[in-house]
């Protein structure tokens, strides 16, 4: 229920712009400085998970500027202050409908605002498929990950499990077997879905260990609140539905991701998997004047340095379009 102060804040916003930003990860507050700084004076709803995916990871060493790392939440505040400095309208809530047969494009937001954009800039990310598991919760962030890339070094000459049978979870597995002592690689058939060449990459990897026809039922681990971890993860036969025990001090799960794109269905043109579809080198979608960035637009690399890229390329794109029709 809002209050009556935030209603009438609400009612006396401005609620036209040159351009509408979707998202609040790498990609979204990159296209809001780049947008504001080209004097679009942006709006930018930041949806349900202020800051994206990274703030849910633990540490960050691969994003440039950051010599000792630095933890996801930190990084994300410290981008969001960037934004701060310039002049982006940055709302909470989420853009609940989209209207893309015209412009300005008509969007709705979950607090009934209505906005009227020239051009809007999709960045929504993507979000990891999770197991479903209580403990999975638990741990998460504590031994529990869903990126090999950005957690993979805290595992150095450790025991791992991946979790999928897909083209990331053989990817990541070989990525921990460079940097773990063993990796089990748990699936839920006897065979895995990933490519022919990774799987031969996978099998002639001496410390990875398949474990087919199981899936995770429990994550074990020791410590207190602050400083638990894992120690075992609780395996069940798909095929005799007998149980087993896996001593493992990290567990990465990778059975998918899922773009958040639902919004946008039926109003833009997506891929199988629901990515947006962006012309070949630019952020361009099929609707001229929607641009997409970042991960919602990403199927493959999926990091942040490349969602951060891709927010700078949308405002550009989005910039040089309005100067091509006004
Ligand atoms: P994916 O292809 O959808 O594979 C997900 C895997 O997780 C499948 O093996 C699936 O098992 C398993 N799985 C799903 N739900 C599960 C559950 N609840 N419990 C246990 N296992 C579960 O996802 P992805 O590997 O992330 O790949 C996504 C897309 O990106 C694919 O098109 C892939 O080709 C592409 N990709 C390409 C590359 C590359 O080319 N280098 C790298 C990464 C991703 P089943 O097999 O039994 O369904």
């Amino acid at each position: 229920m809002l209050t009556q102060t935030q209603i009438i804040k609400i009612n006396n916003r401005m609620n036209y712009t040159k351009c509408l930003i979707i998202g609040s990860g790498p990609a979204g507050y990159t296209a809001a400085i780049y947008a504001a700084r080209a004097d679009m004076k942006p709006i930018l709803y930041e949806g349900m998970q202020q800051g994206g995916q990274l703030t849910i990871t633990t540490e960050v060493e691969n994003f440039p500027g950051y010599p000792n790392g630095i933890s996801g939440p930190e990084m994300m505040n410290e981008i969001r202050e960037q934004v701060l400095r310039f002049e982006v309208d940055i709302r909470e809530g989420e853009i609940i409908e989209v209207d893309f047969s015209k412009r300005p494009f008509t969007c709705k937001s979950d607090d009934n605002s209505v906005i009227k954009a020239e051009t809007v800039i999709i960045a929504t990310g993507a979000s990891a498929r999770s197991l479903g598991l209580e403990s999975e919760k638990e741990y998460f962030g504590y031994g529990v990950s869903m990126c090999a890339t950005c957690d993979g070094f805290f595992y150095k000459n450790k025991t791992v499990a991946v979790i999928g049978g897909g083209d990331t979870a053989a990817e990541d597995a070989i990525y921990l077997a460079n940097l773990c002592k063993k990796v089990y690689l748990v699936h839920r058939r006897d065979q895995l879905r990933s490519s022919k060449e990774l799987q031969k990459r996978v099998f002639n990897t001496q410390n990875i260990e398949m474990v087919w026809n199981h899936v995770p039922i429990e994550i074990l681990g020791e410590g207190g609140k602050f400083d638990k971890m894992v120690t075992r993860l609780r395996l069940e036969n798909t095929v005799y539905m007998e149980e087993k025990i896996l001593e493992v001090d990290g567990i990465f799960v990778a059975i998918g991701h899922h773009p958040n794109t639902d919004v946008f269905k039926g109003q833009i043109e997506l891929d199988k998997e629901g990515y947006i579809i962006t012309r070949a080198g630019s952020s361009h979608t099929n609707i001229s004047g929607v641009f997409a960035a970042g991960d919602v637009r990403d199927p493959n690399y999926k990091q942040a340095i490349t969602a951060a890229a891709g927010g700078c390329i949308a405002a550009i794109d989005a910039e040089r379009f309005l100067a091509s029709v006004n």
